[in-house]
């Protein structure tokens, strides 16, 4: 078995009495894509805040075979991981381009943007049109792609998405997760974190399923989509 580039063991995350996360212990392959699955309040985006090193957390965080200890966001940042968050926290007064080329402001890369910007306008033809445009004046389907393609600009190893299907139409979040997916048989590893479980097994390759900040059941999306408990929670009638 290859070496997953992401090994989490025993997180624990917790604000003040709250306990958030509890005893995780979950991994991505390389070249995977890994869902994390649940409802409101599981404790997802706190998973992927821990391994961003946004919140404090105890356990072990292995990325690509090194431990991940008390480093800045921006050392994990320079190490390759990358997060887009929920809010999607992008430039709103500044152009579509000019979000991209602050994707590429890290340390690592001092080279030219311009290799990069074409390949982001390749896998999102819509952000090219809007090359020039504002990105507040963006729809919420394309917001998401430019928050996507933003974290893309800095070649992370892995890519993290905090419910990237969140407040979208089904069609729009079909061509987001079409993307992952594209993006997956590309090399990219991804951890996607949704509320969508029907559209994220789809194109996950494994998947864990967090209640009341512990993982409740994990498996491969087959036997995720087969479980009752998953079907009756999660995926409801179709
Ligand atoms: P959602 O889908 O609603 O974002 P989630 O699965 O991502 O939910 P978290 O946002 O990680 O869950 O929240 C897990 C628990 O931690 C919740 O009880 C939440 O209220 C609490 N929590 C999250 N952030 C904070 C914070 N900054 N301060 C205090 N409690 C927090």
């Amino acid at each position: 078995m290859t070496q997953p580039i992401l090994d989490v063991q025993a997180l624990h995350v917790a604000y003040d009495a709250i306990i958030a996360v509890s005893d995780v212990s979950m991994s991505v392959p390389k070249g995977s894509i890994v869902t994390i699955l649940g409802p409101n309040g599981a404790g997802k985006s706190s998973l992927l805040n821990a391994i961003m090193g946004v919140v404090p957390a105890g356990g072990a965080i292995h990325f690509a075979g090194r431990a991940l200890g008390g480093e800045s966001v921006e050392a994990r940042v320079n190490d390759g991981l990358s997060l887009v968050p929920e809010k999607r926290e992008l430039f709103y007064s500044m152009s579509v381009e000019d979000n991209l080329r602050l994707g590429r402001f890290r340390l690592r890369h001092q080279g030219s943007a311009e290799p990069m910007l074409n390949e982001m306008w390749a896998l999102f033809p819509r952000l090219k049109e809007r090359r020039r445009q504002l990105a507040g004046t963006l729809s919420g389907g394309e917001r998401q792609m430019l928050a996507m393609a933003r974290a893309l600009m800095g070649e992370p190893r892995l890519l993290m998405l905090d419910e990237p299907s969140l407040g979208l139409a089904p069609l729009i979040v079909r061509e987001i997760l079409q993307t992952a997916s594209n993006l997956r048989d590309n090399g990219v590893s991804i951890l996607l974190v949704e509320q969508n479980a029907r559209a994220a097994l789809r194109i996950a390759d494994y998947g864990y399923v967090l209640e009341s900040g512990r993982v409740m059941l994990e498996g491969e999306p087959d036997a995720l989509q087969a479980d009752q408990r998953i079907v009756e929670s999660y995926l409801g009638v179709r």
